[in-house]
């Protein structure tokens, strides 16, 4: 026994994770020899970029090659690579915690999972997506021994050693060479992984776009090619699926493919997808960038955040291109005006195909859209350079369209009106809020279409574009010249109160309802509504803002009210008035509430129920 063996504890949230691997029956237990090759590549592929980089690599001569080899006698199967290797601070750190808060967030709902389901069986296909596909080693082996040496000169060799059951054991080792070498002792029930056909076959299925030679048994089982700087007619379908398989550790199809390549002005070949899933919709955090940078087949950046704009984070892919020096800082990248011209470039390249896709296949592009909308969304409020192309994407419902059915601003300003003097909105949380509430009234009466936007970012959006082909864009909350008026009838004009009643009605709403309001007038727009309160500007989302940030929210002006004197409602709190009956005034209260409650807008409660009250009161004893 070597007493200079150090044992450690396991982070909980790993301890929690080992629990469910250790414990659980899974649909595909496989898993674990692509996460295991994962890393070996990526320990190569670090390697490599630092011999490419660094003057000071001549020693580090070992084969880019990841070697397996199997032991049916001993039921141990053993990866080895010749990669960067880990320090001991590095095994502590890389494989005894984990610090990314997006893979807690993974372990935290695999635990909640399989609390529900009890003992049934789990799938850990996302474990690799969250950063934590080392543990699923622990799937297949009651023990997992590591033998490692950092690439650094003069690093220690060190064994890592662990069953998995919440501690790892850490001594010195004997391993004279840089590199990893992972063995497994299998479990009893996985000793087919400790047969070479086996592990060949899952390679051929899982692993076939490694970069780098594996070998079984010293018998060399891929081929290494980048795809992407192939012809994309020599590529098969099933091809690209397993490349994109393979770079996003997915098991699913891409839903989008866009393989592109250009010689001038520059360089390019890039091969990107949209995932079949948006993570960040199913309640994820945050998605990292999946794009890798490449120079000549050579990465340059994994997850580069310099070759596309954040809003394109759910993409995944690579970029390669010639023109970029090999020897490039990646500190510097994101400032190298050749990376923003790439960047530029692909991403614009993007956009054109998306908008084909949306042109020539439009329900695919829906179910697209339904999916990853908020990245563009984003796009069309933060990225000015892209700005137009992103719009041009913008899908919305209008109360032309059938709920579900999506029109783009295109389509809108193509059958607007000859008449129409904008392009309208009205904003509601779905589309029966809107159609119940009175901004759809007068284009309703008119018959001009309006786009529905469910979401603050929507209005965001089309309040900062102003103007889209030449029409300006008003919503139909907004306080503004450019809505419709509505037309009387003969019998809805006779409706009218008198001329000087109205005016001495205004200055009273006005004076009663005091800062409640910035002003009272009389509406050209309703139909049925007795009243509606407009926004100054835009929709009433900025309203709602500062009401939310505002303990005192009563004190926000509502903003204006506009009053339908030819409504009973009004008509009724005009004869009350009249007879300085006490009432007009809680009628006249009650209205602006029910307004703000229409437009979406917080009000307080308390003193309205006992209002309501006052009124119920005197509608059920007929006072
Ligand atoms: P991820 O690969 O997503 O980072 P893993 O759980 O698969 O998550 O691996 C955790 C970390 O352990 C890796 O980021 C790497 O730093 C380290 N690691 C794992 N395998 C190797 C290896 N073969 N060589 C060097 N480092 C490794
Ligand atoms: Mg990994």
């Amino acid at each position: 026994m070597n007493n200079n063996v150090e044992t450690r504890e396991f982070q909980t949230e790993i301890r929690q994770l080992l629990d469910i691997v250790i414990n659980s029956l899974y649909t595909d237990r496989n898993v674990f020899l692509r996460e295991l090759i994962s890393n070996a590549a990526d320990a190569t592929e670090k390697l490599r970029y630092f011999k490419l980089t660094e003057e000071k690599s001549d020693n580090l001569d070992l084969p880019l090659e990841i070697s397996i080899q199997t032991d049916e006698q001993a039921h141990t199967l053993t990866i080895s690579d010749n990669g960067i290797g880990m320090t001991k601070e590095e095994l502590i750190e890389n494989l005894g915690t984990i610090a990314h808060s997006g893979s807690k967030e993974f372990i935290r709902k695999l635990t909640e999972a399989k609390k529900e389901s009890g003992t049934e069986s789990m799938d850990l296909s996302l474990i690799g997506q969250f950063g934590v596909g080392f543990y699923s080693a622990f799937m297949v082996a009651d023990k997992v021994t590591i033998h490692t040496r950092s690439f650094r000169p003069d690093a220690e060799s060190w064994v890592w050693t662990s069953d998995g059951t919440g501690t790892y054991s850490l001594a010195k080792g004997d391993k004279n060479t840089y590199g990893t070498t992972i063995v497994l002792s299998l479990k009893s029930d996985a000793h087919n992984y400790c047969q070479a056909d086996e592990i060949k076959r899952i390679i051929k299925q899982y692993s076939s776009f490694v970069p780098f030679p594996i070998k079984v048994n010293d018998e060399k089982v891929n081929t290494v090619e980048a795809i992407w700087t192939k012809n994309p007619s020599q590529i098969s379908d099933e091809e690209y699926t397993e490349f994109y398989k393979y770079i996003d550790n997915s098991y699913q199809e891409p839903f989008y493919k866009l393989h592109f390549t250009s010689d001038a002005p520059l360089s390019i070949r890039a091969l990107l997808f949209v995932p079949a899933e948006n993570f960040e919709r199913l309640g994820f955090t945050r998605m990292e960038r999946g794009v890798n940078l490449f120079c000549k087949k050579v990465l340059i950046q994994e997850k580069s955040e310099a070759i596309v704009p954040e809003w394109m984070r759910f993409v995944r892919g690579v970029i390669d291109s010639d023109d970029l020096p090999l020897n490039i800082s990646r500190e510097t990248l994101q400032d190298n005006a050749l990376v923003v011209k790439l960047n530029k470039v692909v991403t614009s390249r993007f956009l054109k195909f998306l908008e084909e896709q949306a042109k020539d296949n439009p329900d695919k592009y829906r179910q697209f859209w339904e999916k990853f909308n908020h990245f563009l969304k984003e796009g069309a409020a933060t990225d000015y350079v892209h700005k137009d192309a992103l719009v041009r994407l913008l899908r919305f419902e209008s109360n032309f369209t059938a709920s579900g059915e999506l029109i783009a601003l295109d389509d809108y300003v193509g059958r607007m009106k000859e008449d129409q003097k904008a392009i309208y909105y009205v904003g509601g949380t779905n589309r029966e809020v809107i159609e119940s509430g009175p901004y759809l009234e007068i284009f309703k009466d008119k018959g001009i279409e309006v786009l529905y936007t469910y979401e603050a970012i929507d209005d965001y959006i089309l309040d900062n574009l102003h103007e889209y082909k030449g029409k300006k864009i008003i919503a139909a909350e907004q306080d503004s010249t450019d809505l419709p008026d509505v037309d009387l009838n003969e019998s809805q004009k006779e409706e009218e109160m008198a001329e000087d009643d109205k005016q001495a009605l205004l200055t009273w709403f006005k004076e009663t309802l005091g800062t409640k309001v910035t002003e009272v007038r009389a509406s050209k727009r309703l139909v049925d509504s007795p009243a509606v309160v407009l926004s100054p500007h835009g929709t009433h989302n900025m309203q709602k803002m500062i009401q939310l940030m505002n303990k005192e929210f009563n004190s926000v002006p509502a903003g204006i009210l506009e009053i339908n004197s030819r409504h009973p409602v009004i008509k009724g709190i005009n004869e009350l008035r009249k007879n300085a009956d006490p009432f007009a005034k809680e009628a006249a209260e009650q209205v602006l509430q029910n307004a703000q409650i229409a437009a979406g807008l917080i009000v307080d409660p308390r003193n309205m129920v006992n209002r309501l009250y006052n009124i119920l009161e005197r509608a059920v004893t007929n006072k």
